[in-house]
């Protein structure tokens, strides 16, 4: 039953003893989001903030005085990189306040929870701990999951049309023309024709576009420079491809990745979470225009898309009888907007979410999305200009260092006209001060009980964990 659902895992994963799993329960939280949605400040933030319980009214069981301690213990995972919340924090909440390091591969940590369960539950339970172990993860490694699905020259085709309708890539596409695919192999022009893809993809990233798989190339890791990290897509030859060739030396490798990169992740990682949350930068993307929108939503398709892994054969075997309980997507850095643009934003991500569910055929688990900011870096203020009233947002500017109020501009109130393809070049959201908008985090003096200041991060936490802290 329920009992040996919960600890069933504990035993399979973890080297903690078997009394120990029994009495306490283990939550396996995934945090990913593609590169700078705002992963690192997130857990740090989060894990301050649980920690201290000052600013958390909207978690029930930290606003009643059920959560009666928190604090970091050893992770269960010998192997996975810890992820370094104190240098973290100190970057944030230090004298000379700055941006931590960004996420660039995953990394674990564990925070405990002792939790005093309230009324006739708690009487009967008593007190007990739960951990909740945090993993964090590049939202790029998700995506390749759709690699998986795909040959060599059916990827190579998809990724050579999809290049022409985005910016960036030039330099890769001349390259190509004087590129014969069955000419022998010539490992430093593999490497040069790699360098240019790897660049179009970054390209593609800085002009707001979601989906740059393969996700390794932007996020290399220890693995960089190696074959399997060394491929791009070629135009399929219609001559036959001797061996040692360069289509079919790409092709190797291409599967190479499949299973020395993309598979390892999902068994190791992916198929041990339990609640999930995407953190996703809706803001760059609307910003970015209606294209950058449209593919931040297929991006959301895929992302949903392997937590119900129906098309995948592979991943369903993973997963069978597991189950991700909850997913959320958050829209970061909401404290770029004045509070009263937040209900449109959230409507924003409601409705990219509802699409995404419908194309996925999501039905498993509780999803939710919502408008956040793991650290607030802005104070609102309403400004006077030529007669209008600007809700604005105070911060200071990362460049300079002065303190200056922006008006960010509008969100659409009807969320669906981002997504109509008509509108490109016509856009015209966010288009004020938003451009500008690089805040610092505010120097703070944190008193003892007090996390960083944050938009929602204690409904986040509700969702995610409220009813494990019951
Ligand atoms: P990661 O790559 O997903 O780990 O992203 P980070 O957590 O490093 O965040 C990337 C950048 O986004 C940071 O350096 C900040 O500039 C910005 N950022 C992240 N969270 C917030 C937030 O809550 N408020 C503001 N104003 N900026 C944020």
């Amino acid at each position: 039953g329920d009992i040996a659902d919960g600890i069933g895992r504990g035993v399979e994963t973890f080297s903690a003893s078997v009394s120990e799993t029994f009495l306490e329960p283990v939550v396996r939280l995934g945090v990913t989001g593609l590169s700078r949605a705002g992963k690192t400040v997130f857990i740090t933030s989060l894990v301050a903030n649980l920690m201290e319980r000052g600013r958390m009214p909207q978690l029930r069981a930290a606003a009643s005085g059920g959560i009666t301690a928190a604090y970091l213990r050893p992770q269960p995972d010998d192997t996975i990189p810890r992820f370094d919340y104190e240098t973290h924090l100190s970057a944030l909440t230090g004298t000379a306040p700055h941006w931590p390091e960004s996420t660039r591969a995953v990394s674990e940590l564990r925070l405990s929870l002792k939790v005093r369960p309230s009324g006739l539950i708690g009487a009967v339970r008593g007190p007990r701990t739960v951990h909740v172990d945090i993993v964090d993860y590049p939202g790029e490694w998700l995506l390749d999951l759709a690699l998986l699905d795909k040959t060599y020259s059916g990827w190579s085709a998809d990724i050579l049309s999809r290049m022409g309708q985005r910016p960036g890539g030039d330099g890769f596409r001349v390259m190509l023309t004087e590129t014969d695919p069955t000419a022998e192999l010539d490992e430093p022009h593999a490497q040069a024709l790699t360098g240019a893809y790897t660049e179009a993809l970054k390209e593609a990233r800085l002009a707001g576009f979601s989906d740059c798989s393969p996700g390794r190339f932007l996020l290399p890791g220890d693995l960089a420079g190696s074959p399997v990290l060394t491929f791009v897509p070629l135009p399929e030859p219609d001559r036959p491809t001797p061996r040692g060739s360069l289509w079919r030396e790409m092709e190797r490798r291409f599967e190479a990745y499949k299973r020395e990169v993309v598979k390892p992740f999902f068994r190791d990682h992916f198929s041990r979470i339990d609640r999930q949350v995407v953190l996703v930068d809706a803001l760059g993307a609307i910003h970015a225009g209606p294209r950058a929108v449209e593919d931040l939503r297929l991006a959301m398709t895929e992302i949903l898309g392997a937590f119900r892994p129906g098309r995948n054969p592979w991943l369903s075997a993973l997963l069978t009888g597991r189950k991700v309980e909850k997913i959320l997507f958050a829209a970061t850095k909401a404290d770029h907007l004045h509070h009263t643009q937040h209900a449109r934003l959230t409507a924003i991500m409601q409705e990219l979410m509802r699409d995404a569910r419908r194309r996925a055929d999501f039905a498993g688990a509780d999803t939710a999305a919502m408008s956040i900011a793991a650290l607030r870096a802005t104070v609102e203020e309403m400004r006077t200009h030529e007669g209008e009233e600007l809700a604005c947002v105070r911060g200071k500017l990362l460049e300079t260092g002065r303190q200056a109020a922006l008006y960010p501009g509008e969100l659409p109130e009807d969320p669906a006209v981002l997504l109509e393809p008509a509108r490109e070049g016509a856009a015209a959201w966010l288009e004020a001060d938003y451009n500008i908008m690089h805040f610092a985090p505010a120097e703070l003096t944190l008193r003892p009980g007090e996390g960083p200041p944050h938009i929602r991060l204690d409904k986040v936490a509700e969702f995610l964990l409220g009813d494990r802290l019951r």
